[in-house]
C-alpha cells in the first residue's frame, strides 16, 4: 500500500490580546508535540538582544500598534523553515493583518499544509482585567495572573524564584490601543478565513480554566473536523 503523507497542521490561534492564546499555545504544544510560534515573543527576544529589528519593534510596540508586515513576515518565514516545524506548528499572534494572512496562505498552499483557525472569543472587560493583572517571569516566561493564577509568593516566580515583571505594553492605555488595533486590522480576518473556506472554530474562552479551555479547543477541532491527534 502506498504510504500516506503525514498531515501537517498549521494551527492558528486567533483572538484579541489577552484572550489566552499564549497559554493555550503552550498547552497545545505539550499535547500535540509541535512548536509554538509567537511573533510577540520573537519580537521581544529581538528587543532583549538590542539588535536592529528589536530597536525598530520596540518603538512601535510601546504604543500598542502593529509592527510592519514586512518585518513579521520575514521572521515567520525564517522560523517555518526550521526542522521542528516539519510536522506542524501553532501560530500565536500571527497573522494579524490581511497582508500577513494572504502571505501565509501563499506559503502554505505550495507546501500543502492544512490551516485550521481557532478563534478564542472573550469579552473586552474580562480582557482588560486579565491584562492589567498579568505578570510574567523574565527568566522562564511563565505567565501569572493576580486574580486567576497568582504566584505562591507575591511577585516571585514559583518555578525559579525570579522577580515577576509587568510587560511594557500591559498598561491600560496601551491595552486599549492594542484592542483598537485588533478591531481595525485583525478582527476583519475572520471574514478572510470564511471567504477562503478555511476551517474556523469559534470557542468561548470566557470564565474557564486554561485546562478546561484546552479540552474545549480539542473537542471542537476533533468533533467538527475529524482532525486526528489533537
Ligand atoms: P503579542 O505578544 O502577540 O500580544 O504581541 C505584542 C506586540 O507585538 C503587538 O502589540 C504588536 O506590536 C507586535 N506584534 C506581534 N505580532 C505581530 C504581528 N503578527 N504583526 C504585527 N505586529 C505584531
Amino acid at each position: 500500500m502506498p504510504q500516506r503523507a503525514p498531515s501537517v497542521l498549521a494551527l492558528i490561534l486567533f483572538g484579541p490580546p489577552g484572550s489566552g492564546k499564549g497559554t493555550q499555545a503552550n498547552l497545545l504544544m505539550e499535547r500535540l508535540g509541535i512548536p509554538h510560534i509567537s511573533t510577540g515573543d520573537m519580537l521581544r527576544d529581538h528587543i532583549e538582544k538590542g539588535d536592529a529589528i528589536g530597536e525598530q519593534a520596540a518603538t512601535v510596540m510601546r504604543t500598542g500598534s502593529l509592527v510592519s508586515d514586512e518585518m513579521v513576515n520575514a521572521l515567520v518565514k525564517q522560523r517555518l523553515t526550521e526542522a521542528d516545524c516539519a510536522r506542524g506548528f501553532i501560530l500565536d499572534g500571527y497573522p494579524r493583518t490581511r497582508q500577513q494572512a494572504e502571505t501565509l496562505t501563499r506559503w502554505l498552499a505550495t507546501d500543502g499544509v492544512a490551516q485550521v483557525v481557532v478563534h478564542l472569543v472573550v469579552d473586552y472587560n474580562s480582557i482588560i482585567k486579565r491584562l492589567t493583572g498579568r505578570r510574567q517571569c523574565p527568566q522562564c516566561g511563565t505567565l501569572y495572573n493576580l486574580s486567576s493564577r497568582p504566584p505562591k509568593a507575591v511577585g516571585v516566580c514559583d518555578l525559579d524564584g525570579a522577580r515577576l515583571v509587568i510587560r511594557n505594553d500591559d498598561s491600560e492605555p496601551v491595552i486599549r490601543e492594542r484592542l483598537d488595533a485588533y478591531d481595525r486590522q485583525t478582527r476583519p480576518l475572520i471574514e478572510y478565513f470564511r471567504e477562503t473556506g478555511m476551517r474556523l472554530y469559534q470557542v468561548d474562552a470566557s470564565g474557564v480554566t486554561p485546562r478546561a479551555l484546552l479540552e474545549r479547543i480539542c473537542e471542537s477541532i476533533n468533533g467538527q473536523s475529524g482532525a486526528r491527534g489533537v
